[in-house]
């Protein structure tokens, strides 16, 4: 079983919250998940190293759980990819294989196309080290008031070839995706094999 830890919404620069206060927040989920069962634990939606090794250390130092770390990258206007903290995909690979991760990779963004790109990067910064995606189904528009995610299951299984070529080993869904967009991947998957 997997379990999920995401960011605490601080910013340690902003020096509301201490280093410490931090890790003892990610020991105490982690330890938490731990006992409820969990074998791994992904770090996700992550967009600052100094928070993510803390992360990373917590749950490596306090849990026999493999950990997963993934981070939300975003296109800036030259075309590269940096998350909102302005980390860029090879930073983040070195940062969080020296903290401890067993496995790295990238969630949330904007659709499953761009996370070929970010799998190639972190593939060539880390070629031997397992690479997680979990792709939005594209940016959510507001209709009639309600979000509504562009990509259909279809949309995104069709880039599952590409994305196994760029190097990804585990393939799911983040904000967006229902069981129809896993399923439909799944079955990809099952026809490259
Ligand atoms: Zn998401």
């Amino acid at each position: 079983m997997i379990a999920s830890i995401g960011p605490t919404g601080e910013i340690l620069i902003m020096e509301d919250i201490s280093e410490e206060e931090m890790y003892d927040a990610f020991t105490e989920q982690a330890v938490a998940l731990e006992t409820g069962g969990a074998d791994a634990i992904c770090i996700e939606t992550m967009s600052a190293l100094d928070e993510a090794e803390l992360a990373v250390k917590a749950v490596k130092d306090n849990t026999g759980c493999e950990v997963i770390c993934t981070f939300t990258f975003e296109r800036n206007m030259s075309g590269e990819y940096r998350t909102m903290m302005g980390v860029s995909p090879e930073q983040f690979a070195e940062a969080m294989l020296a903290a401890g991760a067993d496995i790295i990779g990238t969630n949330c963004g904007n659709g499953i196309e761009r996370m070929i790109d970010i799998v190639t990067a972190l593939h060539t910064a880390s070629p031997d080290t397992p690479i997680l995606v979990h792709a939005n189904a594209g940016l959510p528009k507001n209709v009639n008031g309600i979000d509504v995610f562009p990509e259909t299951p279809g949309q995104m299984a069709e880039k599952v070839p590409a994305l196994i070529e760029a190097g990804a080993n585990i393939i799911g869904g983040c904000c967006g995706t229902t069981p129809e967009h896993i399923n439909a991947i799944k079955r990809t998957i099952g026809e490259i094999k």
